[in-house]
């Protein structure tokens, strides 16, 4: 491997960028800049403005953060930066980044502004002075209106994922925006993709922009398996371990995005029975040969490692590649994945890709080369049956030790003066030689009924009432587990489901809230992802348990009343007509993956 990690690789302070942010990323555990803010960060302390094209996962927000944070002049209370974002979720993670990286820089004010959040808090803070505002462009427009924000002193305006802005319908806004604001402001914009908008906007409101775009890697890695696996931030551990369990391997790199990250998770591996080091740009040397060392002997299997610690990185035991971080590029993703399929061998790489990351999957994707197919978690039965093999293994190597005669005799002597069969020896002894952990995996819980019976959008009955409407052609009604008694209001909902299931605001149609309750139009056809992606998603800390809707509660009948307690879901009991189901009609995921067919049938 090489020895000097700065090579190419400039510093946070190479950059141009003053010590307290240098420290205060060094304390967040980021090693080196991304490629996009290796690229942004001087261009925009130079002054210039910037066209960035890059997505989410690149680090774009602390591309066009630092610069800001480290020209803002704290004593001046007027708004000196917004930033503009197509959602309220994205304006809320912007200023939470933001602010972690003004922690050392006492005094500056980050203000999130967005529709569906009532004014008063929004005006309080304008009232209060707020260096940052962050917001959503219709939003932005209200307190523009209302003179509640004042944006006569703006020196800085960033438009975050513009193509999404415009995308939903936000074009008019945003341009308001820019023509509305001083003329002489820098601006920055990054979109994942460039359209003709894009750039037509770019180039009436922007002056002369540095265009950055994170290059174009190819990988010529043909030896190794691609594959991607759909999971959520905290369900990214254990299925990191499922995979360790089932994956027939030898050596073991695990990539995650920080220095930090990588302590964690070989401790957290560790702790799990595994033996894993950390490989990061902190570790002096003489360690990082030693770890290296430790792998290349077989002492470890595992190295969790950050990218610049893992480059050039050659041993060729090396079967798996675990990107558990997504890259920040497809250069990386490329450099990655290279650390496997050497000399001549076959490698595997693994992508852990959470609902948001989609679009650098994408990315990802078109530099391969080859398919990336998508996998699945390994399920407890596999991992169970894995378990057993080894068990049955492990038994059969060990009558080959030298010990085992001995261990034969007292076996024998316990048992027929104990009067207890040589299975249940043999059965107490395995327990003796295990650790406290349950040998078998608890079986994962059953998907959700609702998912896996067939499901019949409703249709019109006669007499329907017109402010009853039925779902938009392609759309179908959906159900979530919150409603008026949670507080929460559609802005809420959208929200929820936009971020965290990949949604975008065309996807939605008419949300109706009820008590318990909320009826939300989405497309008929959501993929299995965008359940998996929801399946853990919270509203005022309630699970929102999506679900297709089938029609409104069962009501019991007089006789379910008498004896059945539990009413039987007939199409009888329902005062909305329901076809008997119509199999062949139906969506099957191919029942041969053990998917089942959910998804409700187009109107
Ligand atoms: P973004 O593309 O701005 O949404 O950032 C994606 C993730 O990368 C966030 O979790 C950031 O905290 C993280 N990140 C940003 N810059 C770096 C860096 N230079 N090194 C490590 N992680 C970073």
């Amino acid at each position: 491997m090489t020895s000097d990690l700065s090579v190419d690789t400039p510093t946070f302070a190479d950059l141009g960028l003053v010590d307290t942010l240098v420290e205060r990323l060094n304390a967040l555990g980021y090693e080196t800049p991304t490629p996009i803010q290796a690229r942004a960060i001087p261009t925009l302390l130079e002054g210039k403005d910037v066209v960035g094209l890059a997505q989410t996962g690149t680090g774009k927000t602390a591309a066009f953060a630092l610069p800001i944070l480290q020209k803002i002049d704290p004593k001046n209370t007027k708004t000196q930066a917004i930033v503009l974002a197509p959602t309220r979720e994205l304006a809320l993670q912007v200023c939470e980044a933001i602010t972690t990286y003004a922690v050392n820089l006492p005094g500056i004010r980050v203000l999130p502004v967005y529709g569906g959040q009532g004014y008063g808090f929004q005006l309080q803070g304008l009232q209060r002075g707020a260096h940052i505002v962050v917001g959503t462009p219709g939003r932005v427009i209200d307190h523009l209106e209302r003179g509640s924000l004042d944006l006569t002193a703006l020196e800085f305006l960033v438009l975050d994922e513009a193509d999404e802005m415009l995308n939903m319908g936000f074009a008019e806004d945003v341009e308001r925006i820019l023509a509305d604001t001083p003329e002489y402001k820098q601006v920055a914009l990054f979109s994942a993709t460039m359209p003709k908008m894009i750039r037509s906007l770019a180039k009436k409101y922007l002056h002369d922009p540095v265009d950055i775009a994170t290059p174009k890697a190819t990988t010529s890695t043909a030896t190794v398996r691609q594959r991607w696996i759909q999971v959520s931030h905290h369900h990214k551990l254990d299925a990191l371990t499922r995979l360790l369990e089932v994956e027939t391997g030898d050596g073991m790199i695990v990539f995650v995005r920080t220095k930090s990250a990588t302590e964690e998770l070989a401790e957290k591996l560790r702790a799990r029975g595994y033996s894993a080091a950390a490989l990061n740009g902190d570790l002096v040397q003489a360690q990082r040969e030693r770890t290296v060392a430790q792998l290349k002997s077989g002492q470890i299997d595992l190295i969790i490692a950050t990218d610049v610690a893992a480059r050039g990185l050659d041993v060729e035991r090396i079967t798996h590649v675990i990107n558990y971080d997504i890259p920040h590029d497809t250069e990386a993703y490329v450099h990655r994945i290279g650390r496997t399929g050497r000399a001549g061998r076959t490698g595997e790489a693994i992508l852990f890709v959470t609902p948001r990351e989609r679009r650098m999957l994408s990315a990802i994707e078109k530099v391969s080369g080859r398919p990336v197919e998508e996998m699945s978690v390994p399920s407890a039965e596999e991992v169970n049956e894995r378990r057993t093999g080894r068990f049955a293994q492990a038994i059969t190597s060990s009558m080959g030790s030298p010990q085992f005669h001995a261990f034969r005799t007292l076996v024998e002597e316990y048992a027929s003066e104990n009067d207890v069969s040589m299975t249940d020896v043999a059965a107490a002894l395995a327990v003796m030689s295990q650790t406290d952990k349950e040998f078998f995996l608890r079986p994962d819980p059953p998907k959700k009924a609702a998912r896996e019976r067939d499901f019949e959008p409703r249709k019109k009955p006669a007499g329907f009432d017109r402010s009853d409407r039925l779902p938009a052609e392609g759309a179908a009604v959906y159900r979530v587990a919150v409603g008026k008694r949670h507080k929460i209001g559609p802005s809420a909902i959208v929200g929820a489901l936009a971020n965290e299931g990949s949604l975008k605001r065309s996807d939605f149609g008419k949300i109706t809230i009820g008590q318990d309750h909320t009826l939300v139009e989405l497309p008929a056809d959501l993929p299995d992802a965008v359940f998996e992606a929801l399946a853990n998603t919270r509203i005022s800390g309630k699970l929102i348990d999506l679900q297709p809707d089938s029609g409104p509660p069962i009501r019991r009948t007089r006789e379910d009343r008498k004896g059945n307690p539990h009413p039987k879901k007939s199409h009888e009991n329902r005062p909305y007509p329901s076809k008997a189901p119509d199999k062949g009609s139906y969506e099957s995921k191919g029942s041969s993956s053990g998917k089942p067919a959910r998804k409700p049938r187009h109107k």
